[in-house]
């Protein structure tokens, strides 16, 4: 691949920072890939695919398909594909969030996805998203993103709960509304002050009034490279941004031979159940008008494969009988195969193998996890999209601690190792 490791690692520092959404996230991933060759297909529109043509489309603003129509025989040659989701869970604003109480201006919260509660607390939050909003001419559909540590959620102090670090139970209804201002203070309801944000970050928009919005709180503390030597990369939807970004790098160094496909969808962390989620129609789709011949797409289909890359769980040192002891991935020992018996993860013996055989040849090392017996085990979009097009496929991921915080861990040897390996995936002739 034509990236050092720090060129990688800054890269996806730049990122995650600028990603605090998923709407940001496939946002930020359309402008690498047009920067790239790749131009943007409206699913509306009539396409002419050309061969070796670079395409993405992106569904709701928060699911992106990218691919290179190859110029070998897809039929001959089969797909090369690569899965990640661009959602992280987090805290996201309910449609009526204003409370004033006590004094103060708080906004609700709903919690989005398998969310580890405990670190949202005393953490400078901002808050980002999509906002709808009337103009003059109808209804526009905009990004925003406050930036500023405009929120809070303050902790309750020990004296008040002697019995805090035995294990304070966390209530979401009740403990996550996060602090805005002090009520006497800002008069504004809150589509008024999210207004004049919009106004205020973009000036031509003509906004009159707010209409509708997703929005989320994120933690405005940067993520940054930790440890001694820097070997570890700390913070935010690590899971699982760091493999659509490893995924658009690689698929953007794909010489145009074989056709390559990106996957990132949203609504993973919460079961991919929806028009853009990998358990709805979004590839399939995409796939009939890439191969509209029937039988030329069935046979792709027949020899291609995916790799649908989210993170694993790293042996934790202060944890490690969460672990089978024979299964439990190192940080920074490379990147993970994930396989579990009861189809959670998609991999077999032959997608593995084939995974192994590209690692090898990259010279990154390769490590396997398999959930204790007497635990059950995650998901992913791996298994999914299997089910949903047949391809066969393999679940692999950096080895991460911390996931689902708002400040994760990973090593930052995985991380390049992963878009190395998929670099090579997408540039092999063979698939066998
Ligand atoms: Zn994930």
């Amino acid at each position: 691949m034509n990236m050092t490791q720090e060129q990688f690692g800054a890269g996806l520092l730049a990122f995650l920072r600028r990603s605090p959404t998923p709407y940001h996230a496939a946002g930020n991933l359309a402008l690498l890939l047009e920067a790239r060759g790749f131009r943007e297909l409206r699913e509306a529109d009539a396409w002419h695919i050309e061969s070796g043509g670079r395409y993405f489309v992106r569904r709701n603003g928060s699911s992106l398909i990218a691919f290179v129509r190859g110029r070998g025989a897809p039929e001959e040659a089969g797909l090369r594909l690569v899965g990640a989701h661009t959602d992280s869970p987090c805290l996201k604003l309910k449609p009526q969030p204003e409370l004033r109480r006590h004094g103060f201006l708080q906004l609700a919260v709903e919690v989005y996805g398998g969310a580890l509660l405990n670190p949202w607390f005393d953490r400078d939050l901002s808050i980002a998203g999509r906002v709808s909003f009337a103009t003059a001419s109808g209804v526009s559909h905009t990004l925003i993103d406050f930036r500023d540590p405009v929120a809070i959620i303050p902790n309750l102090a020990i004296h008040l709960d002697r019995e805090a670090n035995g294990g304070r139970a966390v209530n979401a209804q009740n403990h996550l509304p996060a602090l805005l201002a002090l009520d006497g203070s800002e008069p504004r309801d809150f589509p008024v002050i999210l207004r004049d944000r919009l106004l205020a970050e973009h000036p031509a928009c003509g906004a009159e009034r707010v209409l509708d919005f997703e929005l989320s709180l994120y933690d405005t503390q940067p993520p940054a490279l930790v440890g001694l030597h820097r070997e570890f990369i700390a913070g935010a939807r690590l899971d699982n941004l760091l493999s659509c970004y490893a995924g658009a790098i690689a698929l953007g160094e794909s010489d145009g031979d074989s056709s390559a496909v990106l996957v990132c969808s949203d609504h993973e962390e919460v079961g991919s159940t929806s028009a853009i989620g990998a358990r709805g129609p979004m590839l399939s789709s995409l796939l009939a008008r890439m191969l509209p011949d029937r039988e030329a797409r069935e046979r792709a289909i027949a020899g291609s494969m995916l790799v649908s890359a989210d993170n694993a769980h790293g042996i934790h040192p202060n944890f490690a009988d969460k672990h089978d002891a024979n299964h439990g991935p190192l940080l920074n020992a490379g990147p993970v195969i994930k396989v579990n018996t009861s189809q959670r993860y998609a991999t077999s013996s032959e997608t593995a193998a084939l995974f192994r055989w590209l690692c090898e040849a990259e010279g990154v090392p390769v490590q396997s996890f398999s959930v204790r017996s007497d635990m059950g085990c995650g998901s992913t979009i791996g298994p999914l999209i299997a089910a949903n097009t047949g391809v066969r496929t393999i679940d692999v991921g950096v080895p991460t601690f911390a996931m689902h915080s708002p400040r994760e861990l990973a090593g930052c040897n995985d991380l390049y190792g992963l878009a190395r390996v998929l670099t090579r995936f997408y540039g092999t002739s063979r698939l066998t």
